[in-house]
């Protein structure tokens, strides 16, 4: 009996490892935030392998209840954890399920993340204290959810049509759908798991509206899960990913709760029916950054993950030979899927940098929001980061979400016919991620929120209001814009420093342009709003450039910072994000004649070089994610390369081979043997033979 030859694999990327050009594990710690932080992550991870609740392997062959079965019990324990462990200890746990189980984050997101955030930025003090002893920390007693959209509206916000209308006689507010389009629809959690919801009405308080506020509505007893009265909710069913959380429709038929169940820390309703608005709208925004800066760090590292799977993969398929008699060759080594992979790697260690470092912007700035009022010296200051913050994190959640997206898709696609194979875990991937562009605020719309922003900098200073920040660029503009890029040669064109100048100057003419529009619309006579409008095209296109500029800056920033054995190949991935984002965006950069044809030619020849430069680190630096086995749960991303036995040992597991269906009987039997009418039979017709 012959032995079977064993599949390549292995040996390819222990080889491949003998390439690092840098030191791995020390990567890793910068990545993470320290020695320490990795530990931790490598401590949770384990925990996840060992705890059979987290098993994920046969999770494709999972009917959707068995799912959502699943991630009820991962809710459970998640519980656990929040009551047991510090909160830096739980968010880094949540970072972690999120690559592991979308569908679970999310579940247990609109809890923590959406209800329970609705608490913390709209309750007061002693509303707080009070959902907190119902259960809202721990879940005992209580689970949350959160209904804003509605059938009929979503981004236009102040467009719904809920009620929640005061009663004086009785000191309650009746919540109610006054039509089909009001139904509250996609709420997470509603469909099976919530007994609360932070719910988003138009208060009406003596026959006026003072537009959407938020309240706390019981949904369900807890003790029978009972629905209240006068509450009617549905499963929405089937949809494209995450499935482990359960999205329901919610209809309110004149149903009561009392006054103080509105969340009161901005507008105040008493007893009497006054209305007290809060003196500093601004500040209610910083509720809707917390869950973009989440997605911006999301993209990050669910690139890292699909790009783990897709570079081990491609360092171990073989396909086609270059040279007769000699083993085919690696697809890695193609100088095309070097150009797929090596720019989507840099792009996720930009995204990676930019996520911890607009996280630790948004921390201090709730911090200092936290004790600020009207009056304070401070504010002003804290009023145009909060602006910066929100302008800025709209197109950041945008471009970082469009670009993972992308990332997964390309992944798949680079791992050819088994990368759309469930089992390898891409396909997953990309249906979970891509709601990531939709929901947290429309993609679309926050490109266009995020252009306004950018004009209504640009017209500051050009009234001479110096701008701070991300959106300096936009001082001493006449100075800035005429600057041409002076390179004699592919080496000179291609330094970090070359690329920053190169987006300060290109995002300052877009948004120069952008803002020139809209004058210009006003000027002739348009509203405000009509001109914004008009110029749509021109604000989704200057928050594109500024947002991957803004990537590359803190990519740079992060290379300062960074332990010098490290800073080398740091460089490079950072030169090829920057140069790519040119290559691939050159018309602006050509147009306002930063560089020259020729430049451009360079920077093109360059990408590719460093393609093929950084190809040699690959390995290493997906081996730097540092996500085990288990969190990848891809056997084309097996760390050991023995991709093609852990493939078929997976398949080989779900579907015993060889199995007669069950449907044999009903179906396949009864074609194979059915007795032929004379005009079904075919005759060979002899002369054509
Ligand atoms: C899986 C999932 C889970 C969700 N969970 C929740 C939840 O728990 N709670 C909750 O409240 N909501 C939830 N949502 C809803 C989600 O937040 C909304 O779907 C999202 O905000 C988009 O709103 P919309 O569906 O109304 O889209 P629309 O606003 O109707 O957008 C439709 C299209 O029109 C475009 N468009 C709209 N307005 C403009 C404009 N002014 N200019 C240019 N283009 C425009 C958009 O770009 C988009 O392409 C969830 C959604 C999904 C898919």
């Amino acid at each position: 009996m012959t032995s079977l030859q064993k599949p390549p694999g292995p040996a390819e990327l222990q080889a491949e490892r003998q390439r690092a050009t840098f030191p791995v594990r020390q990567m890793t710690y910068y990545l993470d935030g320290g020695e320490k932080q990795t530990k931790l992550k490598e401590r949770i991870m384990l925990q996840f392998e060992r705890d059979p609740v987290w098993q994920v392997s046969d999770q494709h062959d999972l009917t959707l209840q068995e799912i959502r079965e699943r991630s009820m019990a991962k809710v459970r324990r998640a519980a656990y954890h929040v009551a047991n462990e510090p909160m830096h200890v739980f968010k880094q746990r949540m970072e972690l399920i999120s690559v592991l189980d979308p569908g679970t984050w999310t579940r247990i997101g609109v809890h923590y993340g959406l209800f329970f955030g609705a608490l913390r930025g709209g309750a007061t003090p002693e509303q707080f204290s009070y959902w907190a002893q119902k259960g809202a920390v721990t879940l005992n007693g209580m689970v949350g959810c959160f209904a804003m959209t509605e059938l009929g509206h979503g981004s236009n916000v102040s467009g719904l049509e809920t009620t929640a209308t005061y009663d004086e006689t009785s000191d309650e507010f009746v919540i109610h759908t006054p039509s089909l389009t009001a139904t509250k629809w996609w709420i997470g959690g509603a469909a099976q798991t919530a007994t609360h919801s932070v719910v988003f009405a138009q208060l009406y308080v003596k026959g006026k509206c003072y537009g959407v506020k938020n309240f706390v509505v019981p949904l369900r007893d807890p003790e029978t899960f009972e629905l209240k009265p006068g509450i009617v909710i549905g499963d929405i069913g089937a949809k494209m990913g995450r499935h482990g959380t359960d999205n329901g429709y919610i209809q309110f038929t004149h149903v009561r709760i009392p006054r103080s169940y509105m969340l009161m820390k901005h507008t105040k309703v008493n007893r009497n029916g006054d209305v007290k608005e809060p003196p500093l709208q601004q500040l209610t925004y910083g509720a809707l950054i917390q869950g973009r800066v989440a997605m911006v760090v999301d993209s990050g590292a669910i690139a890292k993950k699909a790009l783990t799977i897709a570079i081990r993969y491609a360092a171990i398929r073989r396909q086609f030979g270059l040279k007769a008699g000699e083993p085919e060759t690696k697809i890695l080594d193609y100088v095309i899927h070097q150009y797929r992979l090596m720019p989507l790697l840099a792009q996720a260690f930009a995204m990676h940098f930019t996520g911890i470092e607009v996280s630790r912007m948004y921390e201090e700035l709730m911090d200092s929001m936290e004790t600020l009022q009207p009056g304070d010296k401070e504010l002003n200051d804290v009023l145009e980061k909060l602006k910066e913050m929100h302008g800025t994190s709209a197109g950041l959640k945008a471009f970082s979400t469009w670009s993972t997206l992308n990332i997964i898709d390309q992944c798949r696609q680079a791992c050819g016919g088994h990368g759309y194979s469930a089992y390898t875990g891409l396909a997953s991937l990309y249906s979970d991620f891509a709601v990531h562009c939709t929901w947290e605020g429309d993609n679309t719309i926050l490109t266009l929120q995020g252009g306004r922003y950018l004009i209504s900098c640009y017209r500051e200073a050009k009234a001479g209001k110096s701008q701070a920040g991300g959106v300096a660029y936009l001082n001493n503009l006449d100075k800035l814009l005429n600057k041409r890029c002076s390179a004699k040669s592919a080496e000179e064109v291609s330094t970090l420093e070359v690329v920053e100048e190169a987006f300060w100057l290109v995002a300052a003419q877009v948004v120069k342009k952008a803002g020139e529009d809209f004058e210009a619309g006003v000027k002739r006579g348009l509203r405000e709003d009509e001109s914004y409008e008009e110029c749509s095209q021109a604000r989704l296109f200057a928050t594109k450039i500024h947002s991957l500029g803004y990537l590359f800056h803190r990519f740079k920033g992060a290379i300062q910072r960074s332990p010098a054995e490290l800073q080398p190949i740091l460089n490079k991935l950072c030169r090829l994000y920057g140069l790519y984002a040119i290559a691939e965006n050159s018309g602006p950069f050509l147009q306002y004649g930063y560089f020259t044809p020729l430049q451009v030619d360079w920077i093109r020849a360059t990408v590719t070089s460093l393609c093929k430069d950084v190809r040699n680190d690959a390995i290493s630096l997906t081996d730097s994610f540092n996500y085990s086995d288990f969190m990848l749960n891809s056997p084309l991303g097996r760390a050991d390369g023995t991709a093609y036995e852990a493939y078929f040992g997976m398949v080989q597991k779900a579907h015993k081979a060889g199995a007669v269906p069950a449907y044999f009987q009903k179906e396949i039997y009864p074609l194979l043997h059915r007795k032929l009418e004379a005009d079904d039979v075919l005759e060979l017709d002899e002369e054509d033979e």
